[in-house]
């Protein structure tokens, strides 16, 4: 059974370049006979909101695409990634990071905002992290690459791979070696809720039975990171299909940063579901 997933983050409002991805999977699933979930990823507090996730429901009833099931809101299930994050650590894969975003820049110098910085800050001095404990600093939780290496062996290590049936940014496809050191020692378990993005998709993609991740090529590196953390959950591989992202018509592509024009203005514009269905290349039904 062909099961995919579109997974946006309640961070503002959808515009065309979430449609075009939406519309992507689901005309997929229809393709294949196969199941198409939503899934709400708001494990972030801090940038999600739930006028938001009321926004992502109304786009999509609107854009007349229907999904299977309810959907699923991450942080109705933060006790699930909890027990994963519990596993890891228990297998002593994980390491306490006391420190703050700005110590890691300020260590490793200024990362362009957003992309995926492979820091490798390293488990504190024990002494110092006696202290933080027991001045109730909070935590988050790292994966130690190292320890993660010596847990899979280096036939492992060095032999994961994936299957893009898309392509990614310089049109790599096919069956493709994954880079376990890609995210460096990546957080799995942020300070505040427990969780973070990768261990949080990859845990519901792994339970909700996905096949295929289809998605735009901005994840395609984060592709990496959610391989190795599968290999060591014992987690199935679904095949990847990375879509290429659309660009306004300035030529960049559209980000919710940017503000560029969401589907609710389009909408309110006079725009129909079929006319951006058109635009968008899914004019006969997908
Ligand atoms: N929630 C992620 C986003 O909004 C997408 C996750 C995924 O498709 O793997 O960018």
């Amino acid at each position: 059974m062909f099961i995919t997933r579109f997974a946006p983050s309640p961070t503002g409002r959808l515009h065309k370049g979430h449609a075009f991805s939406a519309l992507t999977a689901w005309s997929a699933a229809k393709a294949a006979g196969g199941r198409f979930l939503l899934r709400i990823e708001d494990i972030d507090p801090t940038r999600c909101k739930p006028e938001y996730e009321a926004g992502i429901l109304e786009d999509l009833t609107w854009l007349e695409l229907d999904w299977d099931g309810p959907a699923r809101r991450q942080s109705d299930h933060l006790g699930d990634y909890a027990a994963a994050v519990e596993s890891l650590r228990a297998r002593g894969l994980l390491y306490r990071c006391f420190r703050t975003r700005k110590d890691i820049l300020n260590a490793i110098g200024d990362a362009p905002h957003g992309a995926m910085e492979a820091v490798r800050p390293g488990p504190h001095p024990a002494a110092e992290e006696a202290r933080l404990l027991a001045d109730g600093a909070p935590f988050a939780w790292r994966l130690s690459l190292d320890r993660a290496r010596e847990a899979l062996g280096e036939t492992i290590w060095t032999g994961m791979s994936f299957t893009e049936e898309g392509a990614g940014p310089d049109g790599q496809t096919g069956v493709l070696p994954v880079d376990p050191t890609a995210g460096g020692d990546v957080v799995l378990a942020r300070k505040d809720t427990g969780v973070a993005y990768h261990l949080a998709v990859t845990h519901d993609d792994a339970l909700q039975g996905v096949t295929h991740v289809i998605r735009g090529q901005d994840l395609f590196a984060a592709t990496s990171v959610q391989r190795l953390i599968q290999t060591l959950m014992g987690w199935p591989a679904p095949a990847y299909r990375h879509h290429r992202l659309l660009a306004g018509p300035d030529g960049r592509r559209y980000a919710k940063r940017d503000r560029s024009v969401t589907l609710a203005e389009l909408r309110a514009g006079g725009l129909t579901p079929q006319a951006l269905r058109a635009e968008l290349g899914f004019s006969r039904g997908g």
